[in-house]
């Protein structure tokens, strides 16, 4: 389904890095990256150098972050999120966001934080607040509703009509929700619903439940659906000799199968990110390859986007070293199609407007 290309071996990117450096501006290796062959990265070529490039664009390519948390306990927030990340600071708001993309052209969509239902219509408030604020990156958000909710409507009512809302969530992998639930009556009906207001829901769900996700994406052809996280594909599964102790957390070949009919249906669109956060500790850009290399294949180069899951995917690494092996990952794929999954496809897919 494309001409991928060989790619050169990529990096391990263990651990976090407090620096952070964008596309070509690469700081000089260390003696362990030299170790572990740094000529890779004098190879790969440089992501959006097209001749049809800005030159700023060149310098500083925009990047939009589909998928960025923030919470602050000051705003009532006390997202559960927190206690089963294992990311224990209690504020994460735009400064810290600011410094952990410090150097990137960086914008970015709020993701809701699974807020106790009686914080979600402050969570909703806080993001909104953020985007009204011109001087940080947030400018769209998806908040946090349950869609089987009887106020629902009224919920939807109160915080679309700013401009900034574009999509609702619900994590469906929580162990006090069972499989099947998204395909429950209720549920669907106000998929539907947000179909009809234009806004999408995003699918983030066990990786052994993506089936349901086909079926509720049947059910409801005119709302629009984002596979969070790959679908949560595990790179564990994916590993033909796992570090000792490690049990994959899903079968591989089902997640292929149900990604790529996932893939099939228009309506839906695929988050790259997320992976990098269950990866074992000693990670690296190769290991989390076969998962995006299948979403990106499956779901084609205008139905991909980028999701950075910071603060989260600190329980791994940085942000800065996530975009780092995703560069890395898609470097063999053409200059246009990297620019969609970086910032293009999210452009148009949350109709957002940059500048
Ligand atoms: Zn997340």
């Amino acid at each position: 389904m494309n001409g991928i290309r060989r790619r050169p071996n990529l990096l391990p990117l263990p651990g976090v890095s407090s620096g952070f450096h964008m596309w070509n501006d690469r700081p000089n290796p260390t003696r362990r990256e030299m170790l572990a062959g740094a000529v890779a990265v004098a190879m790969a070529p440089v992501i959006f150098s097209g001749a049809d490039a800005q030159a700023a664009d060149v310098e500083n390519p925009l990047v939009i972050d589909t998928h960025q948390h923030l919470w602050d306990p000051a705003k009532s927030m006390q997202p559960t999120i927190v206690k089963s990340s294992g990311v224990h600071r209690p504020l994460y708001g735009p400064v810290e966001y600011a410094e952990a993309t410090r150097g990137l052209n960086v914008k970015a969509v709020y993701m809701e934080v699974d807020s106790p239902a009686d914080q979600r219509a402050a969570e909703a408030e806080y993001a909104i607040g953020l985007c009204h604020d011109r001087t940080q990156a947030t400018i769209a958000a998806v908040i946090g509703a349950w869609p089987d909710d009887p106020a629902l409507a009224a919920f939807i009512e109160r915080f679309k009509p700013g401009g900034f809302v574009r999509g609702i969530r619900q994590v469906l992998h929580a162990s006090t929700t069972p499989p099947g639930m998204c395909l429950k009556d209720e549920f669907v009906r106000g998929i539907q619903f947000l179909g009809k207001q234009e806004l999408s829901f995003d699918l983030c769900m066990r990786p052994a439940e993506l089936s349901d996700g086909l079926k509720l994406s049947h059910l409801c052809p005119d709302t629009r659906f984002i596979v969070d996280h790959c679908g949560n594909a595990d790179p564990v599964a994916f590993l033909a000799h796992p570090p000792a102790g490690l049990k994959p957390a899903h079968d591989a070949e089902v997640w292929k199968r149900d990604m790529a009919a996932l893939a099939k249906r228009p309506n839906v669109i695929c988050k790259i990110s997320g992976i990098v956060a269950r990866a074992p500790e000693m990670w690296s850009a190769e290991m989390l390859a076969p998962i995006v290399d299948h979403c990106l294949d499956s779901f084609g180069p205008d139905r991909v986007v980028f999701g950075g899951d910071w603060p989260i995917c600190l329980k791994r690494t940085s942000l800065g070293n996530w975009i780092e092996a995703l560069k890395q990952i898609v470097a063999p794929r053409p200059v246009i199609e990297q620019r969609k999954l970086w910032a293009d496809n999210a452009m148009k897919w949350y109709k957002l407007a940059v500048g």
